[in-house]
């Protein structure tokens, strides 16, 4: 499949994986319109700003997506976030509500505002997280919306059945990006403390497997690919190197 000419939407396009995938697009020769509420950091062909939990913006991020790209032939629903790391009993509203609504909500929003404008031959690409394919302690809310990406895309695939538009998840494991930071509230000693004595993937070894997935032959599927660490078996254990 060549990419050159294609178009592509990509959330989350500010930061980590969707930035990188953001480039990768457009070294491939695809025209990318990237969104994120911290636009400024967009490098995209058509950088728009977008907040995923607001129904508002989202259409008018679509809207002028498709107004500037003529129509879509890729769609990477890739923003997303998790925040803290705490026992259930401990979990609160707020954070339920805004894991939710970004990873949940905001995937069917814009996969369901997106789709009239989806050529024939596109495909729409889900982020993904191992953590949507087995649980590990202190992170259920997060857990539960990416169980629920995963359940979402074999949904879609359902109803899509005999379209020529293709469906694909990619659960990756520990990936250096801003994740951790938003995680634990900007506390970079935390973060770091995620991903130190082990190699972590990297953003570009991710926006590696979706291109990977976009370049198949139209005929052929590639429903989820699951990326992790070398040194990571699940979301619950790691070996680490010793300091
Ligand atoms: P990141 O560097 O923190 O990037 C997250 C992106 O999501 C940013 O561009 C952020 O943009 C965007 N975003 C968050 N809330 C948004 C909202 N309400 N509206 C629009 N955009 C929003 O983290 P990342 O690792 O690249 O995360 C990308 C995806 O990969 C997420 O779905 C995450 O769950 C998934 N993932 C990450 C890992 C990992 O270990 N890093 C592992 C598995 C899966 P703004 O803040 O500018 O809006």
């Amino acid at each position: 499949m060549e990419l050159a000419g294609k178009t592509a939407v990509v959330t989350g396009a500010s930061s980590g994986i969707g930035a990188a995938t953001v480039r990768q697009l457009r070294a491939a020769g695809v025209r990318v319109a990237g969104g994120a509420r911290r636009v400024e950091r967009v490098a995209a062909d058509v950088a728009l700003p977008l907040d995923v939990t607001d129904e508002a913006s989202s259409r008018a991020f679509v809207d002028a997506a498709v107004e500037a790209l003529g129509g879509i032939d890729i769609l990477f629903n890739n923003a997303g976030l998790a925040l803290t790391r705490v026992p259930f009993d401990e979990s609160t509203e707020e954070v339920e509500a805004t894991v939710l609504h970004t990873n949940v909500d905001g995937v069917l929003r814009i996969t369901r505002l997106c789709l009239p404008h989806v050529r024939d031959e596109g495909h729409i690409l889900f982020m993904g997280s191992i953590a949507g394919r087995q649980a590990y302690p202190h992170g259920a809310s997060y857990i539960a919306s990416k169980f629920a990406v995963r359940g979402f895309s074999y949904a879609l695939r359902e109803d899509l059945l005999g379209r020529p538009i293709r469906v694909t998840t990619v659960d990756a494991g520990l990936v250096e990006t801003e994740f951790s930071l938003v995680r634990f509230g900007w506390d970079k000693e935390k973060a770091d403390a995620v991903y130190e004595g082990l190699d972590p993937v990297t953003p570009d070894e991710v926006a590696e497997c979706v291109l990977f997935a976009l370049t198949r032959p139209l005929h052929v599927n590639l429903d989820e690919i699951v990326i992790k660490a070398l040194a990571q078996s699940s979301g619950a254990r790691v070996v680490r190197r010793e300091p």
